[in-house]
């Protein structure tokens, strides 16, 4: 940490600064310049506070040498997380594949899907059961009988249950019946929710916050770390910006900076980072290319009836195409399914 003294500061304050910074052991050393002085202070930076010690008197400003992060970040652990679900490898040259409808609507719906994406070669089924919606009176999941639809429906499929955990008082009912449990856009700012996470022993998919910044993202990820889960896949969904031609703006810079600060895998969401059904390929494609570990993409068996997001899914017969369409794509990459 470097902390910018006043010039108008006196020496009494700098030495307050350095005796309060030694008591909490801390190695503070003072250089004192013609016209301020700078203290650069050695040891664990992470526990000080940046506001407490620029509130103190004679201190101008305090700037962080390291991250505010340390589990999730590379320098902590240089080889990749690798997080393996129903034999995919997630975070490995293996691409992750998560499929299937916005919401979880009837048992039929959700058996038309899953036999067409599990014929596909799907192994990662998702579907919501308790949705995060914009009003009260929309379509608010089916609860409980929805995680047994879901459930059910993988079961028969042999495949696995990626679902989202809305609410900390749903967490007795949701983890036992998933394989990967969801944090939505809207909770990855949800601390409490988070530190519950992290005694769970499942991997969590935790979405990018639509208006969280890279740090904000990997911070809300070091919670789960911090109290105990190392399994999180980190998912970008898009962010709001002044655009209003797509549904969010799909940060793709995020993927690959993700994976220079990070060891945690990440994959892309191109159906809500876009809204758009036209747009999802193209930004599979780019995602893919970004070096994503693996994509999320919304499919259901009739979209035009859908009871959320009609508008951004696909239908099976169009992500059968999407996939043969980005096969070039992840050859290129050397990636493999
Ligand atoms: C979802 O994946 O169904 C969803 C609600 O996504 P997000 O939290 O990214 O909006
Ligand atoms: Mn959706």
């Amino acid at each position: 940490m470097i902390i910018v003294m006043q010039s108008t500061a006196t020496k009494e304050q700098s030495q307050y600064i350095i005796e309060e910074l030694t008591e909490k052991g801390l190695t503070p050393t003072p250089l004192y310049g013609v016209e301020r002085t700078v203290i650069a202070v050695i040891g664990e930076e992470r526990d000080l506070s940046v506001s407490h010690l620029e509130s103190q008197p004679g201190v101008e400003k305090v700037m962080r040498v390291v991250k505010p992060y340390k589990l999730v970040s590379r320098e902590s652990k240089r080889e990749n997380t690798v997080i393996e679900v129903n034999g995919i490898k997630i975070g490995s040259d293996q691409l992750a594949i998560i499929a299937g409808p916005c919401s979880v609507e009837s048992e039929e719906q959700m058996n038309t899907a899953a036999s067409e994406l599990a014929a596909m070669g799907i192994k990662l089924l998702r579907g919501g059961a308790y949705k995060p919606r914009s009003g009260p009176y929309s379509f608010q999941g089916l609860g409980e009988d929805g995680l047994d639809i879901l459930r059910k429906t993988a079961d028969a499929h042999g495949m696995a249950v990626v679902t989202e955990l809305l609410d900390i008082r749903h967490i007795d009912h949701v983890v036992p019946k998933s394989d990967i449990i969801q944090i939505g856009a809207r909770n990855m700012q949800n601390f409490q929710l988070l530190k519950e996470l992290g005694s769970i022993k499942k991997p969590v998919l935790l979405k990018r916050g639509m208006a969280a910044t890279i740090e904000e993202f990997l911070l809300a990820a070091e919670y789960i770390l911090a109290h105990g889960n190392p399994d999180v896949i980190l998912c970008e969904r898009g962010i709001r910006t002044f655009e209003q031609a797509t549904r969010n703006t799909l940060a793709l810079a995020a993927i690959p900076l993700a994976k220079e600060l990070s060891h945690l895998p990440i994959i892309a969401d191109p159906t809500h980072g876009t809204g758009k059904k036209s747009l999802i390929e193209a930004m599979t494609k780019a995602s893919i290319a970004a070096g994503a570990d693996g994509v999320m993409i919304e499919v259901h068996p009739n979209p035009s009836e859908a009871l959320s997001d009609a508008q951004q899914q696909l239908t099976p017969s169009e992500f059968r195409i999407l996939m043969n369409n980005i096969q070039p794509i992840i050859k290129a990459c050397n990636k493999t399914l």
